[in-house]
């Protein structure tokens, strides 16, 4: 996508925080995240090389950078800013990547029309949820959680071959049980403060 700086008519890609030729901020282009950071649009991603990216504009477009720049400038500042957090945010949460490339893929078939994964996806929630409920001490905690991070992994695993392989379905369930999974992560975390 090209636009112009809004300074010097410079000809300036949508993702370009300055203006190459007045090194003026620009504005915010609607980009998706992926783009935004330059790396393909794949389930799998490379954290490291998102970090070090999102680091190095963070300090781009810190408000002491800015201080001296005219109201203009600044409110661009802050906007690339939260997009920025924004974007690198659902980089970096496996649920909130997979639901956006599923939105981009155009994926639109709701999971509750395959009721047969539907129905095992349930049942084995219902198994976790019930083998909470009987833990009271640490190890057997320990190893829920274990089994757990387990299935987290295998979860990752199985969702990168379905994007891959374009398998509407299965990304889309994987992408639900993955948020169920997380979710439960975070009441084995609440228990064990319980329990210790
Ligand atoms: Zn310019």
């Amino acid at each position: 996508m090209i636009n112009k700086c809004w300074h010097c008519n410079n000809s300036i890609v949508g993702t370009d925080l300055f203006c190459s030729s007045c090194n003026h901020i620009q504005p915010v282009y609607n980009i998706d995240p992926f783009t935004l950071f330059g790396i393909p649009t794949f389930f799998e991603i490379d954290n490291k090389a998102i970090a070090d990216i999102y680091f190095i504009r963070q300090r781009q477009l810190h408000p002491d950078r800015f201080i001296l720049k005219s109201n203009k400038e600044k409110q661009y500042a802050l906007a690339q800013v939260a997009r920025l957090n924004e974007a690198y945010k659902i980089l970096c949460n496996p649920v909130e990547r997979a639901s956006y490339l599923i939105k981009l893929s155009g994926w639109q078939t709701p999971v509750e029309e395959n009721e047969k994964l539907t129905q095992q996806m349930m049942l084995e929630q219902f198994e976790l949820r019930e083998k909470l409920e009987k833990i009271s001490d640490i190890k057997n905690l320990n190893n829920l959680k274990a089994k757990v991070e387990n299935e987290v992994m295998e979860c990752i695993f199985t969702l990168s071959k379905a994007f891959q392989d374009q398998q509407e379905v299965t990304a889309q369930c994987k992408t639900v049980e993955l948020q169920f999974l997380k979710k439960f992560q975070n009441e084995l975390e609440n228990r064990e403060k319980i329990i210790s």
